[in-house]
């Protein structure tokens, strides 16, 4: 028998924060965001549930030939554009559309043979000074693409540092509003917490760009949470007790005795570590559900196992399914971002580092 340990990509639920997502933006076109291989989902198993999308928007060019060979034939987006020269044959060659955030991706769209002009999204550095130009040199760029054969349609495009917090986006918006105003294009500027918190911006956007919120996470966690924004757990990560200690007083649990028990207990030894991607760093006491009903974790997380408190759970033993984050088989639910902030991390993080050797099914 494998392992007892299980993920589980919850179809229904894509497609339902999806639709969260286009509620708040009604008038735009949403890209959703499949990057890292959709958030560790795994492209394949998120694919039906993100069909209803307008688009798909990621930046490796080898997953943007597996949406291709799921038989998608709408907008791709490469959101940090090519990063070689041949890529634009494959952009040719699969209909991608790319930003463009450097002068040297300019100069290769300049050298590209071509004779069937590429779609652009010019990015523009708002603030954020990851990629793309500064508003200084944004004209000269658009103007510069605009006169290049090998292009098409050149939309705008830029990317908030602070949608989630208190500093919003209203400085990153006037920029880009100042600088684009009376550019023809469309536009594309809000991620999941632009989408959640200012919808409706003015002029914004004709697309967005909503990742996290469509896996389920609350991108302003704990501010809100996953269910204050209506949305649904996509991953579950679960495993079941292979192993039950008594405690008596003085005992300790795990490497470093980090545990120590004050009065008897029970606990279950779960088999999930940190080999499965689940945080070595999550402390005593980080939230779990064991068949549906709230625990917590004892002691270091291992490579293999880590422990949860059984004390007051009097059926729960051997063989019991430990959820550790996600919806368990009763319905209740350990939203991500509560283990993700035990951790000092992001949902993002913990989505993206479910590791290769858990065994995924698909819920349809
Ligand atoms: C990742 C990413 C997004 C999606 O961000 P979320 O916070 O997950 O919604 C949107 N736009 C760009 C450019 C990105 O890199």
């Amino acid at each position: 028998m494998p392992r007892p340990i299980l993920a589980t990509i919850h179809t229904q639920a894509l497609a339902h924060n999806l639709n969260v997502a286009r509620s708040h933006a009604p008038d735009a076109r949403v890209w959703a965001v499949v990057k890292a291989n959709a958030y560790g989902h795994g492209i394949e198993r998120a694919f039906n549930g993100l069909r209803g999308a307008d688009g798909f928007a990621l930046l490796d060019l080898a997953e943007a030939q597996r949406v291709r060979d799921l038989g998608w034939r709408g907008p791709v987006l490469l959101l940090e554009g090519v990063f070689e020269q041949r890529d634009l044959e494959l952009c040719s060659r699969l209909d991608l559309w790319h930003a463009v955030h450097c002068n040297e991706q300019i100069d290769m769209l300049a050298a590209h043979k071509t004779n069937v002009p590429q779609r652009v999204f010019l990015k523009m550095n708002s603030g954020m000074n990851r990629l793309g130009f500064r508003p200084e040199r944004y004209r000269s760029a658009w103007t510069r693409l605009n006169a290049l054969p090998q292009v098409d349609e050149i939309s705008h495009m830029t990317h908030f540092s602070d949608a989630d917090g208190a500093a919003g986006i209203a400085r990153q918006m006037q920029v880009f509003d100042a600088t684009t105003r009376d550019l023809p294009g469309e536009r594309t500027v809000s991620n999941s917490a632009a989408v959640l918190r200012h919808a409706g911006v003015p002029g914004a956007s004709d697309w967005v760009r909503p990742g996290i919120v469509v896996y389920g996470s609350a991108p302003d966690f704990p501010e809100h949470s996953a269910a204050h924004w209506g949305l649904q757990p996509t991953m579950t990560l679960e495993a079941k007790i292979i192993g039950v200690q008594h405690l008596q007083p003085g005992d300790t649990v795990g490497y470093g005795s980090s545990f120590v028990a004050t009065a008897p207990m029970r606990i279950g030894v779960v088999a999930c570590g940190y080999a499965d991607g689940y945080p070595r760093i999550c402390p005593t006491g980080t939230p779990a559900l064991v068949d549906g009903a709230r625990s917590q974790t004892l002691g270091r997380v291992s490579m293999d196992m880590l422990s949860v408190d059984l004390t007051d759970l009097p059926n729960a033993g051997m063989g019991s399914t430990v959820t550790l984050w996600g919806r368990a088989a009763n319905g209740a639910v350990l939203p991500i971002d509560e283990v993700a902030a035990k951790a000092g991390t992001l949902a993002y993080e913990l989505m993206c580092a479910l590791a290769a050797r858990v065994p995924v099914v698909v819920d349809a």
